[in-house]
């Protein structure tokens, strides 16, 4: 019985249809709030059309993130109990030290406050001017740190991961052939290391496969660079190894994230996710790295064993790791994805696909083709699916790229609007609603106008910047739903 498979899309049902079943219950319950249209007009007025800055108190369904927002479970809530609170030797960290040696395989551990922390601990230790980093894809906050120690990056994806619609399971593989020749362009003393993001976030939360890390492994041995694992997603990467990569079908999650981790020299994570909780950490068992990187810790973060995260969360970090084994709660987010993700294109809705990690990613270059890059359609979309719906959702595309050296916009590969699923957090009438919104806004998108900045931070635009829309659209989106929907929240 063992082999059958514990996914909550495995349950067949006697009538043939074909939804994800929730395999946990509820027990702690937060009211939400869905206010009227009006008020959510006013609220993007105070919040600059920006979803960052709208309060929770305007938003019905939550879908801005999944970092530090994954439901978490009844055994985490209980170890955070038995927090041992110390400045030093805490038995909480030797603990965690415990759950990362076992679930990724390695000993040695910093703690950091969350994942960005790691990305300026390596930027600081390894990155100077002049340097690259290959990687796969890059993060927002993976880039800003890069660039702020004077680095560049390289993005060495297939051109199948451009592809709004494709059905190549893993769209977040690493261009082996431009991998090596950007090491001969460059000089590998010039690469401080090799990064690879599981899974692409800004791309529409792709894997990558085992094959594909085993091929970046062999290219980091033969020029003798550093191989960088930025694990925030693995466990969900995991899952779609298992689902799409045959020599994996019948291996255990623990067996495939150990197979992942086993190639890396350096991983760091944002607990936020990994382990559906708050915190960070790098972690290796090069005893080289460890002391390259131990002084920055107490430095930037805190003491080793704890590494500003509070102590509670430590222990809350080493359940969710283990329980990150359990293919019943790390299949939940990807199963109501791929629905959400399969019935909106059912109705025409143009999404990213294969549907990925993390959260359905609409394509708004394609909803709001009316729109010029110029005026960002993501952000514009973001906002008026905001408006109609109470759903707040994050804008993944030029808003979120960082202006170049010269203060140029550059402009995004994709314009995305990500519709977050954290972990066992909505219920499926919740994502029906989604979907029936969503498509009430596609067939009215020409309604959508663009928006413009009217304040504009240098670093990181997209969490505090504040833009205003180019025309009244959004006051003729709310008459349209008015006159739609009559009275209806
Ligand atoms: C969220 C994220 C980070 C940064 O982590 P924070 O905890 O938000 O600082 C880095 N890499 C990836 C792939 C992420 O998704």
């Amino acid at each position: 019985m063992d082999s059958l498979s514990q996914n909550s899309s495995a349950v067949k049902f006697y009538s043939g249809e074909n939804i994800p079943l929730e395999l946990h219950k509820v027990r702690i319950v937060q009211k939400l709030h869905l206010v009227p249209i009006e008020r959510r007009l006013e609220a993007l007025y105070e919040g600059g059309f920006n979803t960052f800055q709208l309060n929770t108190t305007d938003v019905f369904l939550d879908m801005l993130t999944d970092s530090g927002t994954n439901a978490m479970s009844d055994k985490q809530l209980s170890a955070m109990m038995i927090a041992d609170d110390a400045y030093a030797g805490s038995q909480s960290f030797i603990r965690l030290q415990k759950a990362v040696d076992d679930v990724l395989g390695k000993k040695y551990l910093l703690p950091v406050h969350q994942g960005r922390a790691a990305e300026h601990i390596l930027g600081v230790a390894y990155v100077k001017k002049g340097s690259m980093v290959p990687m796969n894809y890059h993060f927002t906050t993976a880039l800003a740190h890069i660039t702020e120690c004077g680095g560049q990056i390289s993005e060495l994806l297939y051109p199948e991961a451009y592809k709004i619609d494709s059905d190549h399971p893993f769209k977040g593989n690493m261009n082996i052939e431009a991998l090596e020749e950007c090491i001969q362009k460059h000089g590998k003393d010039n690469i401080p290391y090799i990064r690879m993001e599981a899974s692409t976030n800004l791309i529409g939360g792709q894997p990558f496969s085992v094959q594909n890390m085993r091929d970046v492994r062999a290219i980091a041995d033969k020029y003798g660079i550093r191989l960088v694992l930025d694990a925030s997603l693995l466990g969900e990467n995991a899952y779609l190894v298992k689902q799409r990569e045959a020599e994996f079908q019948d291996k255990s999650m623990a067996e495939i994230l150990l197979t992942f981790t086993g190639m890396a020299d350096i991983i760091y994570f944002s607990a936020r996710k990994l382990s559906s909780s708050r915190g960070g950490g790098i972690c290796t068992n090069d005893i080289k790295v460890y002391k390259e990187l131990e002084a920055l810790v107490p430095l930037f973060e805190g003491f080793l064993t704890y590494g500003g995260i509070s102590i509670r969360e430590v222990e809350a970090m080493a359940v969710g790791l283990y329980e990150t084994l359990d293919e019943t709660m790390i299949s939940q987010s990807p199963s109501f994805i791929k629905y959400l993700v399969e019935e909106a294109k059912k109705l025409g809705i143009p999404m990213i696909t294969p549907p990925g990690v993390l959260g359905a990613h609409v394509d708004a270059m394609s909803f709001c083709s009316h729109i010029p890059q110029t005026q960002y359609p993501a952000g514009a979309l973001a906002a008026a699916f905001f408006l109609i719906s109470g759903v707040r959702g994050m804008e993944r595309g030029s808003v979120s790229n960082q202006r170049d050296e010269n203060g140029n916009e550059t402009y995004a590969d994709m314009e995305l609007l990500r519709l977050a699923v954290p972990r066992r957090v909505f219920t499926l009438s919740q994502v029906k609603y989604v979907i029936d919104r969503l498509k009430w806004l596609y067939d009215n998108r020409e309604m959508i106008g663009g928006l413009k900045f009217y304040y504009e931070p240098s670093v990181l635009r997209f969490f505090m910047g504040k833009l205003e829309p180019t025309s009244d659209w959004p006051q003729k989106l709310v008459a349209k739903f008015r006159a739609d929907f009559g009275d209806s929240l």
